[in-house]
C-alpha cells in the first residue's frame, strides 16, 4: 500500500529499502523492489514484512541508479511472492507498481489473453503492465504515450511507477485516486506515495492531480500532463516545511 520510485546518481536499493520502511505505517503483506542496472534488470520480491524483501535481495545484485519499490495490500489474489509487484511485462523489457484497483481487469485480462498475452499473478496489476506494453508494440508508442493510452482504458484508481529496461534515465508516474508526490533533488528524482521517504533529499516536491501523468527523465527534467487529453500542465512546485 505504499510506493516509492528513484533515479538519479545515487544507489537506488537503499533509498528504497528506507523508503519502504518509512511508508510501513500505511499497513502491507509484501514488499518487492525493481532496479535497473544499465539494462539488467534486478526483481526482489516477497511475501512479508520489508525486512523479509531484504533477507532476499542479501548478498544478490543491488546495482542500479534507476529503481522503483512497493507495499502492497491485496485486493486481487491472495499475498504470496508472484503476486508481490513489481509486475513485469511478458516481453519482459517493462516494470510496475501500482496502489489502488483495476475494476475493469477482467475484461482488458480476457482480450490480452486472445492477443497471445501469458498472465504469471492473479493480480489486476499485470493486467496493466501488459496492457502498456500491448500499446507499445501495436501503436509504435514510446513508454510515456503508451502509459497515457493504456490509462485511457482502465477504470479504477491508481498510482503507478513504470519504467522501460531500454531507458534507464526516465521513469512514468500517473495518478488516479491514490497519493502520489514527486521529489525534486539537484540531477536527481524521487516518487513516493507521501514525502516521507525522500524529505532527508530534496524539500522540493510536486504532488500530482488526480488524472495527471508525469514524465521524469534525467535529461529532460519532469514533465506533467493530462491523461484524458495529453495536455500539458505547469506543475506547481511546493517547498516542504517539515
Ligand atoms: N490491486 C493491486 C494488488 O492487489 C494493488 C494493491 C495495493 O494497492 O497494494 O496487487
Amino acid at each position: 500500500c505504499g510506493i516509492v520510485g528513484y533515479l538519479g546518481e545515487r544507489d537506488a536499493y537503499p533509498i528504497l529499502i528506507k523508503g519502504l520502511q518509512r511508508l510501513e505505517y500505511r499497513g502491507y503483506d509484501s514488499a518487492g523492489v525493481a532496479l535497473l542496472d544499465h539494462s539488467t534488470l534486478h526483481l526482489y520480491k516477497k511475501k512479508g514484512k520489508v525486512s523479509d524483501l531484504e533477507a532476499e535481495a542479501a548478498g544478490k545484485n543491488q546495482s542500479g541508479h534507476l529503481g522503483i519499490g512497493h507495499t502492497r495490500w491485496a485486493t486481487h489474489g491472495p499475498p504470496n511472492d508472484n503476486n508481490s509487484h513489481p509486475h513485469v511485462s511478458n516481453n519482459g523489457k517493462i516494470a510496475l507498481i501500482h496502489n489502488g484497483i483495476i475494476e475493469n481487469y477482467s475484461s482488458l485480462k480476457e482480450a490480452l489473453i486472445s492477443r497471445g498475452f501469458v498472465f504469471h499473478s492473479d493480480t489486476d496489476t499485470e493486467v496493466l503492465v501488459n496492457l502498456i506494453e500491448d500499446v507499445m508494440n501495436s501503436e509504435d508508442l514510446d513508454l510515456e504515450n503508451a502509459v497515457r493510452v493504456a490509462l485511457n482504458q482502465v477504470i479504477g484508481a491508481y498510482a503507478i511507477c513504470v519504467f522501460s529496461l531500454e531507458n534507464d534515465r526516465t521513469i512514468v508516474t500517473a495518478k488516479m485516486g491514490s497519493p502520489l508526490v514527486i521529489g525534486i533533488g539537484n540531477d536527481e528524482f524521487f516518487v513516493a506515495s507521501d514525502a516521507t521517504p525522500f524529505l532527508e533529499y530534496t524539500k522540493k516536491a510536486v504532488y500530482l492531480e488526480d488524472g495527471e501523468m508525469a514524465t521524469i527523465n534525467l535529461d529532460h527534467g519532469l514533465r506533467v500532463r493530462s491523461i484524458k487529453d495529453n495536455r500539458t500542465i505547469d506543475p506547481y512546485v511546493q517547498q516542504l516545511q517539515m
